[in-house]
């Protein structure tokens, strides 16, 4: 018989309850206690869901994070909160997020407001993890009570429980040396607490526990892979069975290894790897499980279950109750439950598959390995069905949008002149002083703007009166820039809740869910749009806004647009045909907005990227080939204009060393960047590379309530004039300021506009 698992679930709740529980505890309005409460009802609702299963993951739920969890359970707090005596809950969202709940703190005074714990991606997911911290003298103390209290709830209501936690090795790779201190160091001293945490399980009844090791599957070298070897040596005495899971990518050169580790069983990623597991069996000791991850956990789409039949079977065949079976990684990157959906159109909604349904896919896997196909003979027939309709539906093929794909060449992503040219041509157009002043495109989204898109989506604002909102909107941005005295004004982006589902939401191929909620960190859940189809642009996206905006202004408007690979970052995309080939039709499309905006006169159009780096492979090895259809896509996008317009574009991020050729290579006249935080340290890379066009790094960090004085910024600019000539830098916050309020954002702006005038003086 093959066995079923899951590696987790999400924990967010179908309807997000565990972010609302969050936020109302954070905000001083629920107890400690409530929530608490809901986290237990959470857990059993999604045991209950997953009881159809051989066994369910424990310790797969968090109030805010797993890898946190795992920091507190090993006692590796951070050193500024290690005295602190309140809550240990409180000290939890305390290392999270700086601070916990208000008034409910009674703490609040001694241990109150830290720095919040760093956090960055998990992986290459859009999911974001606190950072373990790590010093010469860090020490481990197991603190067990989570998975005591965890496997007792479980237990009590006849879950078949598999503890998931962090792999030894995998944590210290996650974290942070803060004194740059050898993190392997720490390996001898984090063991024993593993070990007294894998007793702790024997103790508890536990068969089974999953120890997630997905560093496996990233460029590790001697060091890093004798570690795996010492570590699991180590552990290699303790009674409870160990399942060593790896998710997300190809083992590669660290296959033999993961072979070779003395536990008992290993998970692959069949997603993405399944072209190794002939290898894996035939290295695998003989006793040891082989779990196959058949099921993409990171996707919306429905599995071919009769395909994954064709391969899995043979499988079966030779390795019988030695096969178990679950989707590839955690369900924590789909949202929940697909029947919450009641708007998604119904043919579309059939192609798909939320987590519910993924356990429901892998329980008819189960059932056809076990019994034959004839046993779930009307699931499979079901399911052919809609694998069919999605592969011949007239809805995901446009024989246009192909044939569009099969023309391009490379004259498409190439601009009229180079640079330097283009450059002279612009100048003596837009006539800009030294130093131009602009921002990165939206201005405060209001109580009112919230409250008329809300008003429109109901019904009680009618299409004209919501554009006249918008336009009021518009207008007083304009009048506010104007007043600043910003040299290149934009819109303010009064009309967007989100810059990927804007287009998204105006292009054919796309379509939204209702309930599809992915958690990104802590309480924040972003909804990926899904696309489905070939993408293809029906009409105009954004002239008549920009159109407008340009007639409130005799200054140059700048045109606002999404880049097509941060909206094909942000999305769920579809999995029939490669990504790049998603990406080239969005770069069409996208196109056609550039070329209709300059058409309406527009000589500045920006095209913000900012997920362009986060879309790197995990494997630097395959960086290359992402970066090539990336950039090609950008150049396809932004390089059909005129020598006179003025391609912008914007990433939030300012680490450039590595991809800084690629970047050099999109050809845009100017780049607005992330900078001001890092002193502008990070202009280097574009100081060494000799980057030839423009550069606007930020100067006013947008993530923060703080007003940045007119000298501070002067200050900025002349350490970036170091680096970068000055008839070559702009001056421009970090990033939107969609996020801030008017009343922040006018005494900033007034302090950057003042600074730049100051350099031009000086210049
Ligand atoms: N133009 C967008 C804005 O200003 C850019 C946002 C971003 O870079 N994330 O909001
Ligand atoms: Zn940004």
């Amino acid at each position: 018989m093959v066995t079923t698992h899951n590696l987790g679930f999400p924990r967010i709740g179908a309807k997000r309850e565990l972010k609302f529980a969050l936020e109302n505890y954070w905000k001083g309005q629920s107890s400690r206690d409530e929530l608490k409460a809901l986290g237990t009802q959470l857990r059993e609702r999604h045991w209950k869901d997953q009881a159809r299963l051989d066994f369910a993951p424990v310790g797969d739920f968090a109030f805010y994070d797993q890898v946190l969890d795992m920091s507190f359970t090993l006692g590796n707090l951070p050193e500024r909160v290690r005295d602190f005596h309140g809550n240990v809950l409180d000290n939890y969202f305390r290392v999270a997020r700086g601070r916990s709940a208000e008034g409910a703190d009674d703490h609040a005074a001694c241990c109150g407001g830290v720095a919040a714990g760093e956090m960055t991606k998990w992986f290459d997911t859009n999911y974001h993890y606190i950072v373990p911290e790590f010093d010469a003298n860090t020490q481990f103390k197991l603190d067990p009570t989570r998975f005591i209290e965890q496997l007792a709830q479980a237990r009590a209501l006849g879950v078949k429980a598999k503890p998931v936690i962090i792999g030894p090795v995998t944590y210290l790779w996650l974290g942070k040396a803060k004194d740059d201190s050898d993190k392997l160091a720490l390996l001898p001293r984090i063991l024993p607490a593993y070990a007294a945490l894998l007793d702790h399980f024997t103790a508890q009844g536990v068969e089974w526990v999953q120890i997630d090791e997905p560093a496996l599957v990233t460029e590790l070298d001697a060091k890093w892979r004798d570690a795996f070897v010492t570590a699991y040596d180590a552990l290699s005495a303790r009674r409870v069975r160990v399942l060593l899971a790896t998710y997300f990518g190809q083992l590669q050169d660290n296959l033999d290894l993961a072979c070779k580790l003395p536990v008992d069983g290993l998970h692959i990623d069949a997603i993405n790897a399944r072209e190794e597991i002939t290898e894996v069996i035939k290295r695998l000791p003989d006793a040891s499980v082989l779990s196959v991850g058949a099921i993409n956990g990171r996707n919306i789409w429905k599995t071919d279950l009769n395909a994954a039949l064709d391969w899995l079977e043979p499988l079966h065949a030779s390795l019988g109750d030695r096969l178990w079976i679950a989707p590839s990684c955690s369900l924590l990157h789909t949202p929940v439950d697909l029947n919450s959906e009641q708007k998604v159109d119904a043919e579309i909604k059939s192609w798909l598959a939320f987590a519910l349904q993924k356990l429901d896919e892998l329980t008819v896997l189960a059932g056809a390995l076990n019994h034959g196909r004839a046993s779930v003979a009307d699931a499979l027939a079901a399911n052919a069905a809609a694998i069919e309709s999605r592969r011949n539906s007239s809805r995901v093929h446009s024989p246009a949008v192909k044939a569009a794909i099969a023309k391009i060449d490379a004259a498409l992503g190439k601009r009229v002149s180079a640079y330097a040219q283009r450059a002279g041509k612009q100048s003596a157009l837009l006539g800009l002083p030294a130093f131009p002043t602009t921002t990165i495109g939206s201005f405060p989204q209001t109580g009112e703007i919230r409250h008329a898109r809300s008003q429109f989506k109901s019904g009680e604002l009618d299409a004209a009166d919501y554009k006249a909102a918008m336009e009021r909107e518009i207008t007083r941005a304009v009048k506010e820039q104007e007043a600043l005295g910003l040299d290149v004004l934009v819109h303010g982006e009064a009309e967007r809740n989100d810059m990927v589902e804007y287009f998204g939401e105006q292009l054919d191929g796309y379509a939204f869910s209702q309930f599809g909620w992915v958690q990104s960190y802590g309480s924040r859940c972003v909804k990926p749009p899904i696309l489905f189809g070939d993408i293809s642009r029906p009409k105009a996206m954004t002239v008549e806004w920009t159109k407008y905006a340009q007639s409130q202004t005799a200054k140059p408007m700048k045109g606002m647009l999404t880049g097509p690979v941060t909206i094909l970052n942000w999305s769920f995309v579809r999995d029939d045909q490669s990504r790049s080939v998603s990406c080239h039709q969005l770069a069409l499309a996208i196109r056609e907005e550039v070329l209709d905006l300059e058409k309406a006169g527009v000589r500045v159009i920006q095209i913000d990227e900012a997920a362009l780096r986060e879309g790197l492979p995990l494997r630097q090895s395959q960086w290359g080939e992402y970066l090539q259809w990336a950039v090609e896509s950008f150049r396809i996008t932004a390089n059909g204009v005129q020598d006179e317009t003025q391609i912008h574009t914007h990433m939030c991020y300012s680490e450039f060393n590595d991809i800084i050729a690629s970047i050099a290579d999109m050809d845009a006249d100017v780049i607005t960047i992330e900078t001001s935080r890092s002193d502008m340290e990070l202009l280097d890379a574009f100081d060494d590379f000799k980057y030839p066009n423009q550069i606007g790094p930020g100067v006013y960090d947008i993530h923060s309530p703080n007003i940045p004085t007119q000298e501070h910024i002067v200050n900025l600019m002349k350490k970036a004039a170091e680096r970068i000539p000055a008839e070559r830098l702009w001056v421009n916050p970090d990033c939107g300021l969609k996020t801030r309020a008017w009343e922040e954002v006018i005494p900033a702006l007034t302090n950057m506009v003042a600074a730049a005038r100051t350099l031009r003086q000086a210049g």
